[in-house]
């Protein structure tokens, strides 16, 4: 478990932070919107849950809670209407929420041609204005970064594959 705001920073927190911690497993929150954890919560969600202002993300990959707020308030996955992609490795978990590009469906498409359009579709989609991340996405940020390591990763294990074959 990290103790609580000495964990090294990752790499894709370098917006904004909060100073305050997961109060499950420690990690550094990340500044959310209220917007994006609101679009998120199931409806059954209390209200005076969704009260707060300020709200964190925490980025663990293993800790069950997904956002927080002062007061012990905590939203974890079951409280939250789509699967967190950073939180769930399952390969129908979309890691585009504007535009459903799922792991899935990178994998096929990748696996059928040996590459995948979906980074080059999103960028198109961001540059036209038609993505709302900020509502859509559980991150409350764009997916790019994100389809973009995975597709490479694919790409790159799809041609370690092949090399291995000849
Ligand atoms: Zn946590």
């Amino acid at each position: 478990m990290a103790s609580c705001c000495n964990s090294e920073p990752r790499s894709d927190t370098s917006s904004a932070e909060k100073p305050d911690c997961c109060p499950r497993c420690g990690e550094r929150g990340k500044s959310v919107a209220r917007q994006t954890v609101a679009g998120m919560a199931r409806l059954e969600t209390p209200a005076a849950a969704l009260a707060h202002s300020e709200f964190s993300l925490c980025p663990s990959n293993s800790c069950e809670a997904v956002y927080f707020a002062d007061g012990g308030i905590v939203l974890e996955q079951k409280d939250i209407r789509v699967p967190v992609y950073w939180k769930d490795p399952g390969i129908d978990v979309p890691l585009c929420y504007c535009f459903s590009h799922t792991r899935r469906s990178i994998a096929e498409q990748v696996a059928a041609t040996g590459a995948s359009s979906a980074f080059a579709a999103v960028s198109a989609a961001v540059r036209a204005g038609e993505c709302a991340c900020d509502v859509k996405n559980p991150s409350g940020t764009c997916c790019l970064g994100d389809v973009r390591q995975y597709e490479r990763a694919l790409v790159a294990r799809r041609e370690i594959a092949a090399r291995e074959n000849d």
